[in-house]
């Protein structure tokens, strides 16, 4: 059988402008499907209307547009389908699909429920559900329901799963022990990243998942729900975040760091991506470097597995 080609996706969440983190993902995401010849998905990850702006997502397309990251399906010139606050009956096929399946189970606690002093984390800092609203009877769920719209969990049974990560290695979970029964859709109907992103990746024939080491305790979750939707499992490659020259982590409310600023601040795209290319030990110093310049240099090997500082200096 011919090997599928190869697929990559930019996953963004348009909540703010892109910031050095995010270009750096985003490079690597590029790098590792344009040196193995394969093409880009650009999806715009806006399912929470709280934190989603249009005005957020056409500054995505600017910004990797400026830095010469190009994609080949998707954005502003695919629709509505590749906007995840437009897909809501796709992901309402997905849930049904595990309903019938005996899969989910409304879930009335609130947030001091669920934070309660002695609840057990995950890795990520995410509480593990205790199961509480697992095995309520139609008569407590009924009653519940006149006070609280629930939220929809998924059941997850005693399971390892385990993956082979490009960059990190073998990684496994437990899935009742370090992950717990997960959100499908909150409850205020809004559906769960986990879900539109399993959803999404295999509907778009997407092969190759390289994203922030900060989601690679999201596979198992999202390696199990391929599982019980009939999906297959990409390959995927969690990088290191990138942190400022002074070690904190980078975020969205750093507008310094923003590629918009440093645009405006005169910065050119091949000195923030030769920056961002010595950091990933792509090249030896921090000069000027186009993306496509990059592409024969590609290689996982020198890239730190642990959360990494810029190299900022000339
Ligand atoms: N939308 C997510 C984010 O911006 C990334 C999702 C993913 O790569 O799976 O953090």
């Amino acid at each position: 059988m011919e090997p599928k080609p190869i697929k990559g996706r930019f996953a963004p969440s348009p909540s703010g402008r892109m910031h050095l983190g995010n270009a750096w993902s985003a490079l690597l995401a590029w790098l590792s499907v344009r040196s193995r010849g394969g093409t880009m998905v650009l999806r715009l990850e806006d399912l929470d209307p709280d934190r989603c702006k249009p005005s957020f997502c056409a500054g995505v397309e600017e910004d990797l547009q400026w830095l010469g990251l190009d994609w080949d399906e998707g954005g502003s010139a695919g629709g509505d389908t590749y906007y995840q606050s437009k897909r809501s009956d796709i992901y309402a096929a997905a849930l049904e699909q595990l309903r019938k399946k005996d899969l989910l189970y409304p879930c009335y606690c609130t947030r001091g429920q669920l934070h309660a002093a002695n609840a057990p984390h995950r890795s990520d800092g995410e509480v593990i559900y205790a199961g509480t609203c697992r095995n309520l009877t139609e008569e407590e769920r009924r009653e519940r329901e006149k006070t609280r719209r629930p939220a929809l969990r998924i059941c997850v049974p005693e399971q390892e799963i385990r993956f082979t990560d490009r960059l990190q290695g073998e990684y496994a979970e437990s899935l009742t022990q370090d992950c717990g029964d997960f959100i499908l859709r909150r409850s205020d109907g809004v559906f769960a990243y986990q879900l539109a992103v399993v959803v999404d990746d295999a509907l778009m024939g997407v092969t190759d998942v390289t994203r922030g080491s900060d989601l690679l305790s999201s596979t198992p979750r999202q390696i199990f729900l391929q599982q019980q939707l009939g999906y297959e499992t990409p390959e995927y490659c969690h990088v290191p975040l990138l942190c400022a020259p002074d070690g904190r982590r980078l975020s969205k409310r750093e507008a310094d760091l923003t590629l918009a600023a440093l645009r405006e601040s005169g910065m050119q795209p091949e000195t923030i991506v030769g920056r961002l290319a010595a950091t990933a030990g792509l090249i030896d110093r921090p000069e000027a470097i186009s993306v496509r310049e990059l592409i024969p240099l590609f290689s996982l090997n020198r890239l730190p597995k642990e959360d990494i500082a810029l190299r900022w200096e000339e």
